[in-house]
């Protein structure tokens, strides 16, 4: 069948492929160590499924409003009062099929061919392809990992044209676990104003936030700010509820309006069951998340703790999320476990599982070659198996 262009340009999710050659390896017999995944190992807490149990007891298994119920969207406007100060009203709330679905509303709504979107580099895999669905440009912009890549201000202003429709920033990020400190944000949020550049800021990895770092909400910068920005999260890093599908925005009145019209007739309402769900998870006590948090926060250290003994490796502390982001590139070219050498970060992860059936992401995925992730959303005794035989690979 005749393919339209827009699809043949489009990449597969890289985090998602390199799940499956996993997957293909395990289905072989063969026991993998699974790092790739880009979600919480941990059940969703039973208050939240017993909600959803309720729901569908309750018989709201119908359409709702397109934009979702209205008491999740207070609901999240509750959250928000009471974590970051941010008065938000349910008319500015769009409930989406997680926060995936959230980032294409805001991106069709804003941009289109001929516009530019400024995505620092590294980056989270879906930000390029899903601008480029719109026929818009992505304009990369490295960070380096000296700054704990973090986008400065600077580099904000220099790669702003007349073209540029929105900057898309990703604190805490994924893949680097980069959190951005105050006074960048504070400065970032200052070009935002002066050069009126509305800011996307995809903040689904806020609660997962370690010790020396801290999270402030982009929209938390003062009037002016908040009326340039459009506030990206959901359930599914908090709560451990990715299948659930559940995203938000939370934006100014006129590109809400814009974004319920564009979901109106795309996709309708996200599962009525799973928005019941939602509420519990963000009415009901937060000690869930915290539990969650504190176990990542020891994996962290023990990750963090390996990686430095690691020969030949550099990496910047993650600071929120659950994923290591380190540089391999050291290790081009030199024999590796097995006897094989590597060109580029994409082949030392194919060796790598092939030889010591331990599987990261690529860098080249995120737009940083000669890096790899790993995430720690794994349990201990799989990360130390892990790192092992990491270890052992790069030995030669
Ligand atoms: C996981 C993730 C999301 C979206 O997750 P949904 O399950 O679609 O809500 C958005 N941004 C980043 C950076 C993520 O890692």
């Amino acid at each position: 069948m005749q393919l339209s262009e827009t699809v043949q340009k489009l990449k597969p999710s890289a985090t998602i492929a390199a799940a499956a050659k996993a997957r293909e390896l395990k289905n072989t017999g063969v026991h993998v160590y699974e790092f790739t995944l880009g979600e919480p190992d941990f059940v969703t807490p039973e208050h939240i499924c017993e909600a959803a149990r309720e729901a569908i007891a309750a018989g709201h298994t119908h359409y709702t409003a397109a934009t979702g119920i209205a008491e999740l969207k207070q609901a999240i406007c509750s959250r928000y009062l009471q974590d970051h100060g941010l008065e938000y009203s349910p008319s500015q709330v769009v409930v989406s099929n997680g926060a995936k679905h959230s980032i294409h509303n805001v991106l069709t709504a804003l941009c289109g061919p001929g516009d530019e979107v400024i995505i620092p580099t590294p980056y989270w895999v879906s930000y390029s392809a899903l601008v480029e669905l719109t026929g818009a440009t992505p304009v990369e912009v490295e960070t380096t990992q000296d700054s704990g890549f973090c986008l400065s201000a600077e580099q904000f202003s220099a790669a702003i044209t007349p073209r540029t429709r929105l900057l898309m920033l990703n604190n805490p990020c994924n893949p680097t676990g980069g959190a951005y400190p105050v006074e960048t944000l504070e400065a970032l949020a200052k070009v935002a104003v002066e050069r009126d550049i509305p800011v996307l800021s995809d903040e689904i990895y806020e609660k997962l936030i370690y010790e020396g770092s801290t999270f402030r909400s982009f929209a938390t910068f003062g009037e002016e700010v908040a009326k340039r920005t459009i506030i990206v999260s959901g359930v599914s890093k908090a709560y451990a509820m990715t299948g659930w599908r559940i995203g938000w925005t939370l934006a100014p009145a006129d590109l809400t309006a814009a974004m319920s019209k564009l979901q109106s007739q795309e996709t309708s309402n996200p599962c009525s069951i799973s928005q019941y769900a939602a509420v519990a998870a963000l009415e009901g006590s937060q000690d869930c998340v915290e539990t969650m948090r504190q176990e990542f926060a020891r994996r962290r250290e023990y990750v963090l703790g390996r990686l430095r003994s690691l020969p030949d490796i550099s990496f910047a502390e993650p600071g929120g999320a659950f994923y290591a982001f380190f540089d391999v590139s050291r290790h081009f070219g030199r024999k590796l476990g097995g006897g094989v050498q590597v060109n580029d970060a994409s082949e030392f992860c194919t060796a790598l599982l092939e030889q010591a059936h331990v599987a990261l992401v690529t860098g080249d995925a995120f737009g940083a070659p000669g890096y790899v992730r790993l995430s720690f959303a794994t349990n201990l005794s799989v990360l130390e198996a892990g790192f092992d035989r990491l270890e052992a690979f790069l030995k030669g």
